[in-house]
């Protein structure tokens, strides 16, 4: 096969770290490593770095610094949120409302709290998987202390109306959180003007470092900790700072909103004809999510009469990293849950691919993606003896 270059179009999985942030971390590994709960001025360099990195997370979001805790990711803050809330509050009410679309990092905690005696309404979407804030409202009760919606999926992209849900929320007195895990960099975010709560953010989704992520909680928020321990994170979040990490995250969130519509700009024009290529050149493919109100860089499609990973596995061959809705990795074919609540059938979501780009793209990697996808799809149906039964050569009957 020789040299073959990576086409990475995978950028809502993770995203390589730019070497601007790198540059940026590299000290706090070296003479910067003291710890920054001690008095002596390398432990000082420590502090004012975090400190540092806080004013660019807050700047970010339109938040006070002081309202900024770092954690290790995704999974902690909306852990943390979800957790931090109940239980704290569980005196007002025990009902949650969340959506059937999150990311499991919510979904998960929710059910686990529902053993623990909470009540949670997960929200249906609609075909594109947009929630609808008056469906939202009518599921609020006298007991509804939290409404968690993601800000956007990260499957299928869609991004949720959140300030008129957090709008809702106000107006209840319910705290709100939402996982932006997929938004920062991509969406202009304001936690003020959009009644956000609590909203959680995770480094690796924006080309900083895995393992580093934060939670924005307002001020006056009743939150329990997650964490115990020692009193780092002004006594909410335990645990020796991850300084290179937080540094990295503060760099990385910095150059990520500097051009939100510049940047977006750029990528939307490659996923656009990416899209337009593929449904063109291979008949039976439909395009999930929302086509308007989706993040700049993902393209989700179904082809009809194949399987997802069968797809994955030839796309790699041919140095093309990309995703599936399909997980049968565990034998277990089981479909994923975002393309289910749209209401796509069982079988064309097992045909389903997710190619999100990104920083690591050129207009190159669209056309290779372009010249080897219709072949890839051509030989699996080629195979597939439901498309030999369907008889279909066109058209579209999804
Ligand atoms: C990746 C992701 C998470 C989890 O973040 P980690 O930092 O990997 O724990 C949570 N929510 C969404 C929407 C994500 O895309």
């Amino acid at each position: 096969m020789g040299a073959q270059r990576i086409i990475y179009m995978d950028h809502s999985a993770t995203t390589f770290v730019k070497p601007e942030v790198v540059t940026a971390m590299i000290p706090y590994f070296t003479e910067h490593f003291g710890n920054p709960s001690s008095i002596y001025s390398i432990a000082r360099e420590s502090k004012n770095a975090i400190d540092a990195a806080r004013v660019q997370t807050a700047k970010a979001l339109g938040a006070d610094p002081d309202e900024i805790y770092f954690t290790s990711g995704g999974s902690e803050s909306d852990n943390w949120a979800i957790k931090g809330v109940a239980y704290a509050n569980r005196k007002r009410g025990n009902h949650i409302i969340t959506s059937a679309i999150e990311h499991h990092a919510v979904l998960h905690t929710c059910q686990f709290l529902e053993k623990e005696g909470f009540e949670v309404t997960y929200l249906p979407v609609d075909q594109y998987g947009l929630v609808d804030p008056a469906v939202l409202e009518k599921a609020i009760t006298d007991k509804t202390i939290l409404i968690t919606i993601m800000y956007a999926n990260n499957e299928i992209g869609t991004i949720e109306p959140i300030a008129e849900l957090g709008a809702i929320a106000r107006k209840h007195k319910i705290y709100f959180h939402t996982d932006a895990v997929q938004a920062i960099g991509s969406v202009p975010i304001d936690v003020k003007a959009q009644n956000i709560d609590l909203l959680s953010l995770s480094a690796h989704k924006f080309y900083g470092p895995k393992g580093t992520g934060a939670l924005y909680i307002k001020k006056g928020v009743r939150i329990e900790n997650l964490i115990h321990g020692g009193g780092q994170e002004r006594r909410k979040r335990a645990g020796t700072e991850n300084i290179s990490g937080i540094v990295g995250l503060g760099k990385a969130i910095e150059m990520v909103t500097a051009d939100i519509p510049g940047h977006s700009a750029k990528i939307r024009a490659m996923r656009d004809r990416l899209v337009k290529g593929v449904l063109a050149a291979i008949p039976n493919a439909r395009l999930n999510g929302n086509p308007e109100k989706r993040l700049a860089g993902n393209f989700n499609v179904s082809f009809e009469f194949i399987e997802g990973e069968s797809m994955l596995l030839w796309l790699d061959d041919e140095g093309i990293c990309a995703s599936t809705g399909s997980a049968c990795t565990s034998g277990s074919l089981e479909p994923s849950h975002v393309l289910l609540a749209t209401g796509l059938p069982v079988e064309i979501s097992h045909g389903s691919l997710r190619l999100t780009l990104g920083d690591a793209n050129t207009d190159k990697d669209v056309d290779v993606v372009l010249e080897v996808l219709p072949k890839v799809v051509a030989k699996l149906r080629d195979m597939s003896p439901l498309y030999q039964k369907s008889g279909k050569e066109g058209g579209c009957n999804v």
